[in-house]
């Protein structure tokens, strides 16, 4: 079979993610070969630059030798195994290492197999918290505008990104909003770099009037990634962590999209120096190889659920491939390299030389509103008005087209609506740069001036 042949069963039956499948009619599916680094291969020997690391979660590139041996070493040893009453090694040494890099407080692991699921536990975990420590009435949860969570119904109750929840709106949860920082258009005027956060008003309002009602505020610590790539400032995540504290809040933080050096630092909270109750992690945590996610905790809530089997507290929680000793392998790979440091010193030469080299190109562009950089995440938010910062009209799909001009010069960025971003494997080297960067230069330029 050739190329052509490929793409015809593959549209014959397969139904892919997150996408109008009309639109293959235009651009059929790229069928992919192998992968090594960044570069990813198509039957046909052509290479895309995968700067998006695959839905965020290729931390180390593809076909990482280190985590490929592991991963092979295991699968010839065990490749799965009922995780009640049943342990491995692998799972065992992660959360070893894992416990290391935690924020301050963080102790105890429970596993699911993806990152929807891990918010769906973080909720029910914290709902069932307050039932059986006698404070039956939180029963609520608050979070912010413009969040993603995942696409399960309680992890979409939780989102607000109209894309993806707006039409189940009947079914979902009724979720207590909190406006999000909105640093690009600030109602107040502010700057992201040097603000006092006037914006967290709007949570001190909410928790006045539902922080009693309230088992825990749900946020992705810094960055609202789907939403685009949103960076807000890390003091605002210190007010959250006090007035959850004063109220008797959870704070259940998704690090599942900045968690392993995304930002920077190994955990998004780590730059605003503080610790939440839950924190989900996934993506980056096998380094893209195997589903895994775990739901990461206090003591305190661990405690809650420890008791006699006929008090019923236990967590009546499973999923059939929690603690896949698969993926524990790859996570274990993961750590091989970061433990390792070279990463970290990578990072450091790398994101100045990134960072500056996208401000360059794209900051005196006239239809770029905002540069928002934090670790090696770059986001472009293309407008119709740079001054009133206005929009384009959706309907022309001017990130969809930027998309597919730079499919033919081979680099993957599948921007966000109107938001070109930058989220590329950790070990993205300068020459790449370079090129995924003019890549993206020359295509944004291209598909401004057919729709302007
Ligand atoms: C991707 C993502 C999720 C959902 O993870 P899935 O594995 O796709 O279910 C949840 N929260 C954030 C912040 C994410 O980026």
């Amino acid at each position: 079979m050739n190329n052509i042949d490929w793409q015809k069963e593959d549209l014959n039956y397969i139904w892919h993610p997150c996408s109008q499948m009309k639109d293959y009619e235009e651009l059929p599916p790229i069928i992919i070969d192998r992968g090594e680094g960044i570069n990813l291969y198509d039957i046909e020997g052509n290479c895309y630059k995968d700067v998006i690391s695959s839905w965020w979660c290729n931390l180390l590139g593809h076909c990482n030798p280190v985590i490929s041996k592991r991963l092979k070493e295991q699968a010839d040893k065990l490749e799965h195994v009922i995780f009640a009453n049943f342990s491995h090694k692998p799972i065992i040494e992660l959360c070893m290492r894992l416990s290391k890099i935690m924020p301050k407080g963080i102790t105890k692991f429970n596993f699911a197999d993806n990152g929807s699921s891990a918010i769906e536990m973080s909720l029910k975990l914290s709902f069932q918290y307050y039932q059986q420590t006698g404070k039956p009435e939180k029963t609520r949860f608050m979070a912010l505008t413009d969040a993603y969570h995942g696409e399960t119904i309680s992890a979409l109750s939780v989102g607000d990104c109209d894309l993806y929840t707006k039409i189940y709106k009947p079914i979902l949860m009724d979720v207590i909003r909190i406006k999000a920082p909105d640093c690009f258009r600030c109602p107040y005027g502010k700057k992201r770099d040097n603000c006092d956060c006037p914006c967290f008003e709007d949570c001190e309002r909410q928790f006045e009037k539902y922080g009693d009602k309230t088992a825990a505020f749900i946020a992705e610590p810094l960055l609202q990634g789907s939403a685009g790539m949103k960076i807000y400032p890390a003091l605002y995540l210190k007010k959250l962590r006090k007035i959850c504290d004063k109220y008797d809040v959870h704070l259940i933080l998704d690090e599942i999209a900045t968690g392993f050096l995304r930002t920077g630092k190994m955990f998004a909270c780590d730059n605003a120096l503080i610790s939440p109750d839950i924190m989900c992690i996934s993506k980056g945590l096998t380094g893209g190889y195997m589903p895994m996610s775990a739901v990461c905790m206090t003591d305190k809530i661990y405690n809650a659920f420890y008791d006699e089997y006929n008090t019923y507290k236990a967590f009546m929680h499973s999923h059939t491939y929690a603690g896949n000793p698969l993926g524990a392998s790859c996570a274990l790979g993961v750590l091989d390299i970061l433990e390792a440091g070279e990463i970290q010193k990578h990072l450091d030469t790398v994101t100045p030389y990134f960072n500056n080299l996208i401000k360059e190109k794209f900051l005196n562009m006239d239809n770029v509103g905002e540069v928002r950089q934090l670790g090696l995440i770059n986001a472009i938010e293309l407008v119709k008005n740079k001054e009133a910062k206005t929009p384009f009209n959706s309907k022309m799909r001017l990130g969809y087209q930027i998309y597919k001009k730079a499919l033919k010069k081979g680099v993957l960025l599948r921007p966000l609506g109107d938001v070109i971003y930058f989220n590329p494997p950790l070990i993205i080297d300068k020459p790449d740069m370079d090129y995924v960067v003019n890549t993206a230069y020359e295509c944004a330029n291209e598909a401004l001036k057919e729709i302007n």
